[in-house]
């Protein structure tokens, strides 16, 4: 592919167009590849200045008089972010994605057309549309850059359907092409370079150590209280009460688990902010917001909370849940310390990670891998993701990690008072699937425990046959085990008009089987299972915090309706199923089919 330009030109551009007076590491050699018209993987840890990668190459092509750098981003508000920051050093830049109004979408495409813009920045939806490829071909592209190229990995933790589709605009227009990612194994990278059709492309790479950085793992029981153990963390920061200055970031893998933690801290008096992709976009403004405007100090999210958030004062990143491999955990755990003093990444682990993560259905190696990483005490923990992370360690221990330093673990959390045993538990879980409602957990713990019978004959509670059962714990062991059971996934909590409440999860719980349940009768006048498969399919988004249509579009539902697969392979074969699907729900929606095959059979 032709040359954009000179390293010469590269490094004026550098200077004049953006006021940096060096490249930093990996990026003289990027920057260098890319104009000398070849392909490259670019794997930077974020915060390392990814985006000069392909704008330096972008305006060197332009100051030779060639066409538009396309650039594929996955987040709107990233592109907005690049594009407001690009015309503040007179760079010509626009956005086309589904946020713009027609109007602003026509002068955008009109401009490109016209030749006017240095860089165009899309969606990957767009990018997919065989429209919009005819306009690239028809245009004058310089290069096209893949912002978050490892979005194209399926096993990867943040996959993007449409970036699958990015390979073909490979074979439609001669270009380099630069793919950027701060997070991506050997493996995925190879994947990378598969899936986009890269030509030999030069890979650069840089250490993915942070220097200020402590890494810790704690490693829980079932019976340790972790909320109790966080406490501490926090506390250690004053993010109760002391002076400003300092913020913390706790992840659940579950939004339950979110609003869970959320209120629990709210109620001890933490300015907290509780974010998910199940709150609408307003209410997800509001918590990041007051996040960043220090209103709310300490904010817990699902991972759906980060990508191109850029705190500099985060001090601790706290996973009170795992999250499901090595890539996820450095992503999110590297938001601390931006400001590069010291701050802490602490991973909570247990059994009970597994088992919720497998749940979620991620990749089972990458679960593994992490657990490795949790479960090991003798390698450096900086060391040890470096190695994972970047196929080999660096040669220098931390000296800041738990294993270096085995000051920094501490006991474990402590044990609760008397908390419910299995039997108890299942006492919980019954009560609640008789209610089939959500029920205020206040009366719901003063009914299990047997007190104040008048005032529960209002919500129906008096004719639980399980009245009374759990007499012999207290208030705060029951609301502990109800918040446990949030945080497993078996029961939603909700912000009531009279309180919080709770109520049996969904279709999705593992303690409940699908035979244990009672079948729903099949809709009558109506033999199609499309609702059924319908709600499985969100309750399944839901625990993913994906939407649904990235799980599978209408008319793949509509066609297991039809096809009514019997086997994986079957299933495999519906028009547009997705393999991460067969991975996440396969087999629950082969047990969908077959119920409602029997129950159609057998009659109401
Ligand atoms: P990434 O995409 O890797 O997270 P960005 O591209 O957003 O990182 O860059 C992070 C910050 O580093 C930006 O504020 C940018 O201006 C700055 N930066 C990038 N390259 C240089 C450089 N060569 N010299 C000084 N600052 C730089
Ligand atoms: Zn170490």
């Amino acid at each position: 592919m032709a040359r954009l330009g000179s390293q010469a030109d590269a490094t004026a551009v550098l200077r004049e167009v953006f006021g940096h007076p060096r490249f930093r590491p990996g990026q003289r050699d990027a920057v260098k590849a890319a104009v000398a018209g070849r392909d490259v993987v670019v794997l930077l840890p974020t915060g390392r200045g990814k985006s000069l990668c392909y704008q330096i190459p972008a305006m060197v092509a332009r100051r030779r008089g060639r066409g538009t750098a396309v650039v594929v981003s996955p987040l709107i508000a990233l592109m907005d972010d690049q594009v407001s920051q690009l015309h503040g050093k007179g760079v010509k830049a626009a956005a086309l994605h589904s946020h713009r109004t027609p109007e602003q979408r026509i002068d955008t495409i009109e401009a490109f057309e016209a030749g006017a813009l240095d860089l165009l920045y899309v969606s990957p939806e767009r990018a997919a549309t065989e429209e919009f490829r005819q306009r690239l071909e028809a245009g004058d592209v310089s290069m096209l850059a893949i912002d978050e190229a490892h979005c194209i990995s399926q096993w990867g933790h943040d996959f993007r359907p449409d970036y699958m589709r990015l390979g073909e605009l490979r074979g439609r227009l001669e270009v380099p092409i630069v793919a950027l990612t701060a997070t991506a194994t050997p493996r995925t990278l190879a994947e990378v370079v598969d899936r986009l059709r890269l030509h030999e492309p030069d890979r650069i790479t840089a250490s993915f150590a942070r220097k200020n950085l402590a890494f810790v793992v704690r490693c829980f029981e079932p019976e340790h209280d972790r909320v109790h153990a966080l406490r501490h963390e926090l506390d250690r920061l004053k993010l109760r009460d002391g002076p400003l200055g300092g913020r913390a970031i706790v992840y659940c893998a579950t939004r339950d688990a979110v609003d869970a933690v959320t209120h629990r801290l709210r109620a001890e008096g933490y300015p907290v902010a509780g974010y998910h992709a199940g709150r609408d976009a307003k209410a997800r403004d509001r918590a990041q917001r007051a996040f960043e405007t220090n209103k709310a100090r300490v904010l817990v999210a699902t991972s759906a909370f980060g990508m191109g958030v850029d705190l500099p004062d985060v001090r601790v990143v706290v996973h009170l849940q795992s999250p499901g491999s090595p890539e996820a955990y450095y992503q999110e755990a590297g938001r601390a310390g931006r400001d590069g003093k010291a701050a802490r990444c602490v991973l909570y682990f247990g059994d009970e990670d597994i088992r919720i993560q497998r749940h979620l259905a991620g990749s089972s190696e990458a679960l593994s891998a992490l657990e490795h990483y949790a479960q090991s005490d003798s390698v450096c923990r900086q060391q040890a993701l470096c190695e994972y992370l970047e196929g080999e360690a660096g040669e220098d221990l931390c000296g800041r990690c738990d294993v270096c330093k085995p000051s920094l673990r501490r006991a474990p959390a402590p044990k609760r008072r008397k908390p419910l045993t299995k039997a108890d538990r299942k006492i919980v879980i019954r009560a609640l699937r008789r209610l089939g409602r959500p029920v205020l957990i206040e009366a719901l713990s003063r009914a299990l425990r047997g007190w104040e019978v008048k005032r529960l004959s209002k919500a129906d509670l008096l004719t639980l046959p399980e009245l009374g059962a759990l007499q012999r714990h207290d208030d705060t062991a029951v609301v502990e085990a109800l918040d446990d059971l949030a945080l497993e996934g078996l029961v939603r909590r909700r912000m009531g008009r009279r309180g919080p409440t709770v109520a049996l999860a969904g279709v999705d719980d593992d303690e409940l089987s699908l035979r244990d349940r009672a079948l729903p009768p099949p809709t009558s006048g109506s033999t199609s299972i499309a609702p059924e498969l319908d709600r499985a399919c969100r309750a399944k988004a839901r625990q993913l915090d994906v939407r649904p249509s990235a799980l599978m579009a209408r008319r793949t539902l509509v066609g297991i309706d039809r096809a009514r697969p019997t086997t994986l392979d079957e299933l495999r074969r519906v028009p547009g199923m997705r393999e991460s699907t067969v991975q996440a729900m396969g087999e629950e929606l082969l047990a969908l089919v077959e119920r409602y095959a029997l129950s159609r059979v057998r009659g109401p």
